[in-house]
């Protein structure tokens, strides 16, 4: 295949505030990596935060790169004696979390969150151009059937997916925290796996209707009084302090509850009300499990459990990626999406 020498990307070009949108090289495969076609890709609550160059972001980049991970294209290139059963024209998604392989956390099946990550579109070029370079190892190859629009969202579904089968939801009423998109999968989430009740939390009114679209049976702005020591299971997605100390208040004597929003600054808790008297189990979740959690988002996907349909709000091109990212800061978005 003739391949362009140029291609458009979003590039973070400098230490500050902001992105360039810019013609550069199309990248070649490294050894054990393949090269897509970029199909589409969608924008992450991490994206935000490398756009407005947080401390996060300056622990974590070092520009210029190419940002954007939750990426689906076309495999148009294999580099690799091994190439895991890929093949050109392969639709695949991205893993964020590019595993070493060989540290203790590889080794002992927790890939997940191996000591020597390196993060695509984050700490090595993206997904947010016309092609981009994935490893054989963090591609995951789609099911044909499963829209494409979908194989891009995939990041959020699975962290869901990690939090509510790390929380065990069958038979137990659930609330949620934090509307954002890893957020209303996660009631969408706990609904497909046989929770009794689901209750969604935001202050913000357009994910609350968004998160009724995807299955809550209800939903407030902020914790109701009757569901203060009452809920078997709290799933925290939000990372804001406060809103932290209203879901430990939630959940019941002896209830669990999954940590997964990132809190910008320091948080306080009060150890001896929550987890002595009350017997907490308090788990935390980073990323999905490789690929345990992507075989159970298949299953969600294929077998129509969940349709994240619902959830994509917004479609620009790539060139639009301004307007794109003024409309995921804006609150009033699920899932933004971006094409070349
Ligand atoms: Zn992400
Ligand atoms: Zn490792």
């Amino acid at each position: 295949m003739n391949l362009p020498t140029k291609m458009l990307a979003v590039r973070k070009e400098k230490a500050a505030p902001g992105v360039v949108l810019k013609e550069v090289p199309v990248p070649k495969p490294g050894k054990d990596e393949v090269l897509i076609k970029v199909k589409a890709a969608s924008i992450c609550g991490t994206d935000i935060s490398i756009y407005d160059w947080t401390p996060w972001a300056e622990g974590h980049i070092t520009p210029p790169v190419t940002i954007g991970h939750e990426v689906v294209g076309e495999i148009v290139e294999i580099n690799s004696d091994d190439p895991q059963g890929l093949a050109v024209g392969d639709m695949i998604s991205s893993e964020t979390h590019i595993f070493c392989g060989r540290c203790y956390q590889c080794r002992i099946g927790n890939r997940h969150i191996c000591e020597n990550m390196q993060l695509f579109g984050i700490g090595r070029d993206g997904g947010f151009a016309e092609y981009a370079v994935v490893p054989v190892r963090t591609s995951w190859k789609n099911e044909p059937s499963i829209p494409l629009e979908w194989m891009s969202t995939q990041e959020p579904l699975g962290n869901a997916v990690n939090v509510v089968q790390t929380a065990v939801v069958m038979g137990k009423t659930v609330i949620v925290f934090g509307l954002g998109p890893t957020g209303l999968c996660a009631v969408a989430a706990a609904k497909a796996y046989g929770a009794t009740k689901v209750i969604g939390i935001n202050r913000g009114e357009f994910r609350r209707k968004l998160a009724q679209k995807m299955g809550a049976d209800e939903v407030y702005d902020k914790l109701p009084e009757k569901y203060v020591d009452n809920m078997d299971v709290v799933i925290e997605m939000s990372g804001n302090a406060d809103v932290i100390q209203d879901a430990l208040r939630a959940a019941r004597i002896a209830g669990t509850i999954i940590f997964f929003g990132i809190p910008k600054k320091e948080v306080t808790i009060d150890l001896g009300k929550y987890f002595i008297n009350k017997e907490l189990t308090a788990k935390s979740v980073f990323g999905r499990k490789i690929w345990q959690t992507w075989y159970q988002v298949k299953d969600l996907l294929v077998n129509k459990k969940v349709d994240l349909s619902k959830i994509i709000t917004h479609r620009y091109k790539l060139a639009e990626f301004e307007k794109a990212m003024e409309a995921m800061k804006s609150g009033e978005a699920g899932k933004v999406l971006l094409t070349p």
